[in-house]
């Protein structure tokens, strides 16, 4: 089923764990990088750093100085990281991505890429999986997580359908009362919100982007029948 007016609907998508197995982007980094600091203590820095930033995105450079500042100069660390992240970071990207983003722009939705991360990072990861020509727009937001959903807002006042597609309950909760309509694929249990799930009024919620496909196009039908 086509879609018969190109951009009626317009995705905004998240990458980390909605595109992309961000879990094992870390796994990844420990194994190439940080080989002689053991997973617990690698994993515990990482938690920390994220959960002390506030609104900066997580920094795999400044993980990695920490980690190694014993062993390595900041320079060859950020020159070892450049080339894992340019090389091989593609390899996280979920199996479902690519064909998904192409099916849809294929029904005729326009795709624009809404992340929360460092520039240079995301940069690498979107090149290094080959999906750079898979969206009309990419927006990388590196000062605030929140910057990322009131750019969707924003956006969605006007005719046509916009749909945001993200994996976590707190930037779904945003769009309540909006011209934004919400989809949540649930690819890994949050462990703050294990057995008090937010209640997301309109939101859809599905398990892989095969379902979040079907989601869409029934949402693109029902708007367009009425
Ligand atoms: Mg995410």
């Amino acid at each position: 089923m086509r879609c018969p007016i190109p951009s009626a609907c317009t995705l905004f998508v998240d990458f980390d764990h909605t595109l992309y197995d961000s879990d094992a982007f870390l796994r990844g980094l420990h194994r190439a990088m940080a080989p002689s600091v053991s997973w617990r203590r690698f994993h515990s820095a990482f938690e920390r750093l994220t959960e002390s930033s506030g609104d900066v995105p997580y920094d795999p450079a400044a993980h990695l100085e920490h980690l190694l500042r014993d062993q390595l100069s900041p320079e060859p660390i950020g020159a070892r990281l450049a080339e894992f992240v340019e090389r091989r970071s593609g390899a996280f990207l979920y199996d479902d991505a690519k064909s998904f983003l192409d099916q849809m722009r294929s029904h005729g939705c326009r795709v624009e890429l809404l992340t929360y991360s460092k520039r240079d990072v995301r940069l690498s990861q979107l090149r290094s999986a080959d999906i750079m020509a898979s969206f009309d727009a990419i927006h990388i937001f590196e000062n605030s997580r929140g910057e990322k959903v009131d750019y969707a807002i924003g956006r969605s006042t006007g005719d046509g359908q916009h749909i945001l597609l993200d994996d976590h309950p707190r930037i779904l909760q945003k769009i309540e009362g909006t011209h934004l309509s919400g989809i949540r694929i649930r690819r890994k249990v949050v462990k703050k919100y294990i057995g008090r799930e937010p209640v997301l009024p309109n939101v859809s919620v599905v398990e892989n982007l095969t379902e979040a496909e079907s989601t869409i196009l029934a949402m693109m039908s029902q708007a367009q029948h009425g």
